[in-house]
């Protein structure tokens, strides 16, 4: 018999690869099913991006590099903080790490023990949940909602932190509401921070290039007053198209920088070589790829506000940030994941139930638009004839 640690118990993860494995299913057996399911974007990496790789490869990179990723990139990042938010930042501050989710398991694994307390967005990105639990943290849910536009509320996120509150986990813009937090919260919720100065912060900005009717994402890295307890979390796959690549990116307050590479070297050794070059080429490259890429969601987004508003019983407010709306389906009589379940076995529509993203989803879905605007037209048109038609299950 085999004694794997009770802990694993606890791992959890995104529903959106189990839609995706039944979507799957259902397309082998010949069914039509148009995927909403899936945060990835559907464009391909820029050409210039996949050159940079494959030269890297042609060029002879071929072993490990540093844990902390080869010095160029992360003086590239440093660049692209600079350019993006306006911040100085050291390149010996910035750790190359294989995804975000990377950066979320070092910081999470770092604060969370039996005892201690993290907070984190709900709805959110469900691995937030998962690792707090691996870890034997308990993990406090923030509630994030409709009606602050899928922000973070200030108030309410600092009346949660008691004196085991180790760390506090920000996500803007947000997967899965497309929320984006204004600077007037995020001033408010830095404000309060200084109360609290053990509570460590993980600002999740990996959706950060993507934000819609000219709101601005105002970056946690701004504040000087929580440099020292921030860990800032970006990457390639979104903005540049690159989830399969593995790259991410993360700043570190010099006391837990030692420990996150120690992790790295434990665990992944590095990022692979030549996805370290194509990084650099992301980020010193043009950055019209970029900007294309945000205008045709933007696009995408019009369509399926418009679209969702149009369907029996549903509402959706729009969207402020990354790919994704978050309608809410509480007035169609159906429980959420019920009909995320019955739009695709029985309409061929993937998309997700909100409580899949936490306790406070429940009453919404996830639609991510990262599929073409045809396919958005055709499943819209769908879920109208399905909701017209069928009773609620
Ligand atoms: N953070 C959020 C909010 C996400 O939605 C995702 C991916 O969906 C990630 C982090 C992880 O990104 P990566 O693929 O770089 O690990």
């Amino acid at each position: 018999m085999l004694h794997v640690v009770p802990a694993f118990s606890c791992i959890g993860e995104e529903n959106a690869f189990a839609v995706l494995a039944r979507a799957q299913a259902l397309a082998a057996q010949g069914r039509d099913v148009i995927n909403l399911g899936i945060g990835q974007p559907d464009m391909p990496t820029p050409a210039h991006v996949v050159e940079a790789g494959i030269k890297a490869l042609r060029d002879g990179h071929h072993g490990y590099t540093p844990a902390v990723g080869i010095p160029p990139l992360r003086e590239a990042v440093a660049r692209d903080i600079h350019r993006r938010h306006g911040v100085e930042v050291s390149p010996d501050s910035v750790m190359i790490v294989p995804g975000g989710k990377v950066t979320m398991f070092m910081a999470i694994l770092m604060f969370g023990a039996p005892g201690t307390e993290i907070l984190y967005p709900d709805p959110g990105f469900p691995i937030y949940r998962s690792m707090i639990e691996f870890t034997g943290a308990t993990p406090v849910p923030v509630p994030i909602r409709e009606e602050n536009g899928f922000a973070f509320s200030a108030a309410e996120t600092l009346a949660l932190i008691t004196p085991k509150t180790r760390l506090l986990i920000v996500n803007s813009p947000a997967n899965p509401t497309g929320g984006v937090t204004p600077r007037a919260e995020i001033d408010a919720l830095v404000k309060g921070l200084a109360e609290h100065p053990d509570v460590a912060v993980l600002s999740d900005e990996i959706y950060g290039t993507m934000t819609y009717d000219g709101e601005a994402h105002h970056s946690l890295l701004k504040y000087d007053e929580i440099r020292d307890r921030l860990v800032y979390l970006d990457g390639a796959s979104k903005t540049y198209a690159m989830t399969g690549w593995r790259l991410g990116w993360s700043v570190w307050p010099k006391p837990l920088y030692e420990a996150a590479r120690k992790l790295a070297v434990n665990a992944h050794s590095c990022v692979n070589a030549s996805t370290q070059w194509a990084g650099i080429a992301a980020l010193d490259g043009p950055q019209d790829c970029v900007a294309e890429m945000v205008a045709e969601f933007d696009r995408r987004r019009a369509i399926v506000v418009d679209g969702l508003n149009a369907l029996p019983g549903v509402s959706c407010i729009a969207p402020k940030g990354a790919f994704y709306a978050f309608p809410n389906i509480s007035r169609t009589g159906w429980k959420a994941k019920a009909l995320a379940s019955a739009l695709l076995e029985e309409a061929g529509v993937a998309v997700i139930g909100g409580p899949d993203f936490g306790v406070h989803g429940e009453g919404y879905i996830r639609l991510s638009y990262a599929n073409s605007a045809e396919n958005i037209r055709r499943a819209l048109e769908r879920m109208g004839t399905f909701l017209s038609e069928r009773k609620p299950g």
